[in-house]
């Protein structure tokens, strides 16, 4: 058998075909399509993918949203190399190690003040699983066992785990799934334009969840939210002040808070977190994606210790936590987080954010007036560009033509690899993304748009 590194593209797409599935993916057009530019992608250095056939894309998505320093940083790797000659891993059942006890510390420094304890997973829906059946339980422990259900928004996305696609609000999983989720109350995104109701569809969305607080308040155990932004339901951002005012009414009705970093934290939104930017503490906090700049899978709970706290008696008293994976705290992926964490101080990545969020601000400004763009959602380095039909109206595209699509695959022409939601255009440039390539990807966007659309 050759090895990979002898094999065509053409061969490796065909073996591709052959044995995977991969993941939200079409299979059957997948299948057909075969090798496509930029869809192997054999190197990465900094921030450009290669693909097998030697050509170089901007990484306009960061790897799905995970990667913060580039790719091949030097530091990141040597530190993983550091760890390999050590362990590359070893369990935190009954056990330890000095990475994970290492980044614990650091996460407890960096995180909103409260939150003291890190509970390490591999992903982000294990890390909102994670969070809540920590937050079911904590009301168990305490005594409050009427405290079972929990309040969502609509669009939200926390993942693919059952628990997870439950507190989700997004309509495709909740159609083919719904018979296995449990029961969530949600209420609407806050989004202006998702609602068309301008900025005082919050304040009554805020009305609607505290009188769901007031009325059936003592039967609720936790609010989960993405703070300031709804990811994958389109890069829903919300107006300022709303993630303060669901902490304020949580607080009130004695409701836990669990706010979802898990796209948000580490960067980009312009702040360490996006709770950082309203002042925000939550009671528990998912964390995933660029915790270890993009490098492996590493997820982490954090909680205050008052939630902690709930679970400290004798093992018979049944209060522990029995909740683990086999790799959790993963040595290599501590290391690379531990890394990851240093670099984002030491090259004072959150100092270079307003300059760039501005860049990227002006540079999509002209697509404002664009008769096939709805709205333009800039959340610090996280950017929704909305396709339409027609602005005026406004009218959208019919969703089977897959117009977001295939702007995405115009974009490979500008050397560019971008992912669409639906019909919003998604950019997600690495935060440590350097200003030229920068602006050499928010050009090609530009020009990718008016070509497509004239
Ligand atoms: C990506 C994402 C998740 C899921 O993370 P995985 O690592 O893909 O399981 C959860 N919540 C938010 C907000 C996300 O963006």
């Amino acid at each position: 058998m050759n090895s990979p590194d002898d094999m065509t593209p053409q061969q490796l797409a065909a073996m591709d075909a052959k044995y995977l599935w991969h993941p939200f993916t079409p299979m059957q057009q997948w299948i057909a399509e075969g090798d496509q530019p930029g869809r192997f992608i054999e190197r990465a250095e900094g921030f450009e993918l290669i693909d097998t056939h030697g050509r170089r894309f901007i990484d306009g998505f960061s790897s799905l949203w995970c990667n913060l320093h580039g790719h091949q940083v030097e530091q990141i790797d040597q530190a993983i190399r550091d760890q390999l000659e050590k362990a590359a891993h070893t369990t935190l059942l009954g056990h330890g190690s000095p990475p994970s006890i290492e980044l614990a510390r650091r996460l407890a420094e960096i995180t909103p003040t409260g939150l003291e304890k890190t509970f390490y997973s591999d992903s982000g829906a294990t890390a909102v699983e994670i969070a809540l059946k920590m937050a079911f339980q904590y009301f168990r422990n305490i005594g409050q066992t009427k405290r079972q259900k929990f309040i969502a928004l609509g669009e939200s996305y926390h993942g693919d785990t059952i628990g997870s696609v439950s507190l989700g609000g997004i309509g495709l999983f909740h159609g083919i799934f719904g018979p296995l989720l449990f029961d969530v109350t949600f209420i609407d995104s806050p989004n202006p334009y998702h609602h068309r109701s301008g900025e005082n569809g919050a304040a009554e969305i805020l009305a609607r969840l505290e009188e769901i607080l007031s009325t059936g308040g003592d039967e609720y155990c936790a609010i989960i939210a993405e703070p300031l932004v709804q990811g994958a339901g389109g890069l829903l951002t919300h107006p300022a002040g709303f993630l303060k005012s669901v902490r304020k009414l949580a607080s009130q009705h004695g409701v836990l808070l669990i706010v979802d970093e898990v796209a948000t934290g580490f960067c980009r939104t312009g702040k360490m977190f996006a709770c950082d930017v309203e002042g925000v503490s939550p009671d528990l906090m998912c964390l995933g994606k660029c915790l270890t700049g993009g490098y492996l899978p590493l997820a982490a709970t954090m909680a205050t210790q008052e939630i902690f706290d709930a679970f400290l008696a004798r093992p018979q008293d049944g209060k522990t936590f029995y909740h683990g994976h086999t790799f959790t705290g993963n040595a290599l992926a501590c290391a690379a987080a531990n890394a990851s964490i240093d670099l984002i101080f030491e090259s004072n990545l959150l100092d270079s954010l307003d300059e760039k969020i501005e860049i990227i601000t002006a540079a999509l400004a002209p697509l404002g007036e664009h008769p096939n763009i709805g709205d333009i959602r800039q959340c610090g380095m996280m950017l929704g560009i909305e396709l339409v039909a027609d602005r005026t109206g406004p009218e959208f595209f019919n969703p089977d033509d897959r117009v977001g699509v295939a702007v995405c695959r115009a974009a490979l022409k500008h050397d560019i690899i971008i992912r669409p939601l639906g019909d919003v255009i998604t950019l997600m440039p690495a935060p440590a993304m350097d200003i030229a390539t920068l602006r050499r990807l928010l050009d090609g966007v530009v020009k990718t748009i008016n070509e497509y659309f004239k």
